[in-house]
């Protein structure tokens, strides 16, 4: 992990969610502009490996009645400490590295073990999975190739936009989405200072810039000013996400990153 940054784990999360569920509706619609083959039932990009924000775990706890987070807890217990892919840095650390001419630390741990959350193949959390879940598409069956095939200005924009998700969770965390739901369910009712946070979580940080290749810059700078003039509430995608940045405070806390890069 790169520096420190002052977590506050119950910041701004109204207004995150909010940005979440339009960066969600914009990135579908988007989606929806290629020719797509995935259909319900194509399963075999579901595995634990899933990594996200806390806001986005945040955001499908908050949809859950206590019983069912009870019972989320027990149906996630065995994953405790268990293989899986956990990340070195976050999407906005990986961007300084490239930025500063480094090659970032490789995530490790990937698995091949299917989702706890796939159910009859199908996504059983579907309205409030994660980002990245939102992003595994394919322009071929992947049963028949064993891989997927995406167009590269869309995989792209989907590494941009974590960093933009990222950015969006300011004082929040980054790291496997189990990891981070069993975090948050077992610290239910923690007095916030007492909570510890785990090493496979690392703080989340403001975008020094994104990181796209020249070729896909008009296309992703066309997406993102476009989601910036979306509407939210009665400001804009932008506004919001100023405020949010504002009131993090984080700009003191940047400033060490350049030394430690
Ligand atoms: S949360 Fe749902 S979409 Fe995401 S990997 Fe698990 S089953 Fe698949």
């Amino acid at each position: 992990m790169i520096g420190l940054m002052p977590v506050k784990l119950n910041y701004a999360l109204p207004k995150k969610f909010a940005l979440l569920e339009r960066l969600y509706q914009c990135l579908e619609e988007e989606a929806s502009r290629y020719p797509f083959v995935c259909e319900p039932g194509c399963s075999d990009c579901c595995t634990v490996n899933l990594l996200a924000t806390s806001a986005e775990v945040r955001y499908f706890l908050d949809s859950l009645k206590e019983q069912e987070r009870k019972a989320l807890l027990e149906k996630l217990s065995p994953f405790k400490g268990k293989q899986r892919l956990r990340p070195k840095v976050t999407p906005n650390e990986m961007a300084l590295f490239y930025m500063s001419g480094k090659e970032p630390p490789a995530d490790e741990g990937f698995v091949f073990e299917p989702c706890p959350f796939l159910k009859d193949n199908l996504c059983s959390i579907y309205e409030r999975r994660a980002f990245v879940c939102r992003t595994f598409f394919s322009l071929k069956k992947c049963q028949q190739t064993r891989e997927a095939e995406a167009p590269p200005e869309f995989l792209t924009l989907s590494t941009v936009l974590m960093q933009l998700l990222e950015e969006i969770d300011l004082a929040g965390l980054y790291g496997n989405f189990l990891d981070l739901l069993l975090f948050f369910l077992e610290n239910e009712g923690t007095p916030p200072e007492e909570i510890v946070i785990p090493e496979e979580l690392l703080s989340n940080r403001e975008a020094p810039d994104f990181a796209i290749p020249l070729q896909y810059e008009r296309y992703v700078r066309q997406f993102l000013a476009r989601l910036y003039r979306e509407p939210v509430g009665d400001k804009t995608f932008k506004e919001v996400l100023d405020e949010i940045k504002e009131g993090a405070q984080v700009k003191e806390a940047l400033s060490f990153l350049g030394e430690a890069l």
